[in-house]
């Protein structure tokens, strides 16, 4: 294996200078994981490695973004086979650091405050999940920021985040925008198997009945997609009908917002054909698990 594993900030720091020397690098990307890897992780590191010299991908799942400690118990790891696929991409290096390094003085006592985008959607059923991984991905964009060496100029320094998160990626732009973090941040669209559904490390808690049901949410955002393509109003209504009519589905929210803001564009779902940018965004409990899912609307 080409690929490096790290552990501490310290040596992430040391080894992508190196790598960034060695191959007369201008650029570093860095897509920030929480491990348990699958063919959309895959699609955000092959995208850096297109784009950059020196590519990093951080794992580490993060005790700050967890309501309740079963969860962050039960989330999936898997180091080594994460470690090949990487390595597969072309990663150079591997940031997984314990909590104690990203941590060291226990969990912090100054955090971002993610704010009012956050406490819609995914916030209003997770309190405190945005300010959490906010906190962590600007850590892991100061972890993972390029030095320059001397004489030369600094390197270019972008960040990798998949639609998928939807929320998550607006509030990572937010914050980067607004607290002018040194970094572009760069969209990755979502990654979907054969029938649709949108990749997920949490997947594999789906029984074989409960992920043939689950499909039924990318087939009512396909729907909703078709009708903004066609310049048809978006019957937003019959597409969360769809969703009801599965019993094993219990939809949680499925609404059309501004892909900025977050914000309802209630008024360019009915009756009229839709017309701009959107993003059809939705979440469902499945058996154990919490689905989200959205398709961008482009009008
Ligand atoms: P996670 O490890 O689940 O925190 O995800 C790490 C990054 O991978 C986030 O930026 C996610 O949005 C992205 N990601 C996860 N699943 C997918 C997918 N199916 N397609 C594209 N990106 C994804």
């Amino acid at each position: 294996m080409a690929i490096q594993l790290v552990t501490t900030a310290a040596r992430l720091r040391s080894e992508s200078a190196r790598l960034l020397a060695q191959k007369s690098g201008s650029s570093q990307g860095l897509v920030p994981t929480m491990g348990a890897l699958h063919e959309g992780h895959a699609q955000l590191a092959r995208t850096a490695v297109a784009q950059n010299d020196v590519v990093v991908v951080s794992i580490f799942v993060n005790p700050l973004q967890f309501g309740e400690a079963a969860d962050l118990e039960r989330y999936p790891r898997s180091l080594e086979a994460d470690l090949s696929l990487l390595d597969a991409e072309g990663v150079d290096l591997v940031f997984a650091p314990s909590v104690e390094e990203v941590y060291p003085g226990g969990a912090p006592k100054v955090r971002i405050a993610a704010g009012p985008m956050a406490e819609k959607w995914e916030g209003a059923v997770r309190p405190g999940h945005f300010d959490g991984a906010l906190t962590v991905v600007a850590k892991l964009l100061h972890f993972g920021m390029p030095g320059a060496a001397a004489g030369t100029r600094l390197p270019a320094y972008r960040a990798y985040f998949g639609q998928k998160d939807a929320q998550q990626l607006a509030l990572v732009k937010r914050m980067v925008a607004d607290l002018n973090f040194p970094v572009e941040i760069v969209a990755v669209p979502i990654v979907r198997s054969a029938d649709g559904l949108a990749l997920s490390s949490r997947n594999r808690f789906l029984s074989a009945e409960e992920r043939e049901a689950a499909l039924v949410l990318s087939r009512a955002l396909r729907l909703i997609e078709e009708r903004a393509n066609a310049h048809e109003p978006l019957d937003l209504e019959s597409a969360q009908a769809l969703v009801a009519s599965q019993p094993l589905v219990d939809l949680d929210y499925f609404d059309v917002v501004d892909p900025g803001t977050l914000d309802p564009l209630a008024e360019n779902c009915r009756d009229t054909p839709f017309r701009g940018e959107g993003l059809a965004l939705l979440a469902a409990t499945v058996g154990p698990v919490r689905l989200i899912d959205n398709i961008p609307l482009n009008s």
